[in-house]
């Protein structure tokens, strides 16, 4: 579904992703690792063009969507994200978060938009909530509706940035929670996780990063009991 070709991406001179390459195939669960400045984010933004990438290519379905002018609203659609700190509009109820963009973006009528959202709100168990504001829920709650609203969209890939990370630890199990459903469900995958027990639980490929380049790939049990690298090795030992 997305091959990521020789991607470099520079902030001014700072060069934060260098010749990464990798392949997401349908239905499949990819988790990407590594510690904090490694470019994780970075490439997670590059695959729906949040970043636009300084060199390489990204193809969609074939489309290369760095090097072309395809309509950045397409790629936003089919790629969804959901963020560490879930970026609702605090300006909108639950269920106006999650009809917007159906109806504004895929052209849905209001009627539809809203018993998509139900049924979703209904998967992340947070029906009551519908016609509430955002200030009055939970970061778990709030996290749960960012991933019922990007679901939604019905992306071709949904890309979720460290979403447990500014949960209070009793909310991040919760969240894993739909997040393991959802992964059981075939849905394209790409998260951005700190959590190693889930990630090793969940992934079907782990990658790991480090200064801006992708350093080892595998299975779960290859990335995380067999690391190759020295780097990955002891990044591992800090966490696990
Ligand atoms: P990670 O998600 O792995 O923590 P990031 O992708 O957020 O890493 O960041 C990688 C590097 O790029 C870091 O050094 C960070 O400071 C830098 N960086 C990220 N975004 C920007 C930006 N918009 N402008 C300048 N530097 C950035
Ligand atoms: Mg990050």
């Amino acid at each position: 579904m997305i091959e990521i070709q020789h991607l470099s991406k520079s902030f001014g001179n700072l060069e934060v992703l260098k010749d990464v390459s990798l392949t997401i195939k349908k239905g499949e669960v990819v988790t990407i690792i590594g510690s904090s400045g490694s470019g994780k984010s970075t490439l997670l933004r590059c695959i729906n063009l949040l970043e636009q990438p300084t060199g390489g290519a990204i193809l969609f379905e074939g489309k290369d969507i760095v090097n072309s002018k395809i309509k950045i609203e397409d790629i936003r659609k089919n790629a969804c994200m959901v963020f560490q700190h879930f970026n609702l509009f605090a300006n909108m109820t639950v269920l106006e978060n999650m009809t917007y963009a159906p109806r504004v973006v895929n052209g849905l009528s209001k009627q539809e938009a809203k018993e998509k959202a139900m049924k979703l709100l209904a998967k992340v168990n947070l029906s009551d909530k519908a016609n509430e504001y955002p200030s009055r829920l939970s970061g778990g709650q709030k996290q749960r509706v960012a991933i019922a609203r990007a679901l939604a969209m019905e992306p071709k890939v949904l890309l979720l940035d460290e979403p447990t990370s500014a949960l209070d630890p009793e909310m991040v199990k919760e969240v894993l929670d739909v997040i393991k459903q959802l992964a059981n469900t075939g849905i394209t995958m790409v998260l951005v996780t700190h959590e190693m027990g889930f990630a090793k639980d969940v992934s079907d490929t782990v990658y790991f990063m480090d200064g801006g380049y992708l350093i080892e790939s595998g299975t779960p049990d290859e990335v995380f009991n067999h690391p190759k690298t020295e780097r990955a090795k002891k990044f591992l030992a800090s966490v696990l």
